[in-house]
């Protein structure tokens, strides 16, 4: 149990740090927001199935935004410029720049499903190295 928790945390540290879920060596992305099909180090294919990672990009965009319009109903104002030019700006910021670490958070979610679930055609070797 306790291996199997330290292999969860360790998956989800190298999607915070946009490595390769399984391996940990190969990069996620190869500009900004430009995501390799596969590990350059293990060959695993980073989004395998089509659509595998949207709930949780759009779970994150959601919950981001419900944070900003929380922030926006907590500080009551009627000057409008601090919308215009002060929240607006905060808010399009968090969702456009954590676009890469949800996505790589989101590569290695998918990746723990697909262990904890067995749907691998050829399981992949053990995470300890
Ligand atoms: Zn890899």
């Amino acid at each position: 149990m306790n291996k199997h928790r330290s292999n969860y945390r360790k998956i989800l540290n190298r999607g915070l740090r946009k490595q390769c879920p399984h391996c940990g060596k190969g990069k996620l992305f190869s500009a900004w927001y430009t995501m390799r099909e596969r590990c350059d180090a293990c060959q695993l294919p980073f989004e395998p199935s089509d659509g595998g990672t949207w709930a949780f990009m759009y779970v994150t965009t959601a919950g981001i935004t419900g944070l900003v319009i929380i922030m926006m109903l907590l500080l009551d104002t009627h000057q409008q410029w601090i919308w215009r030019f002060i929240v607006l700006p905060i808010a399009l910021a968090l969702i456009g720049g954590t676009l890469p670490i949800r996505k790589s958070v989101a590569v290695a979610v998918e990746y723990l499903l697909d262990v904890k679930l067995n749907r691998f055609e050829e399981p992949p070797k053990d995470l300890d190295e």
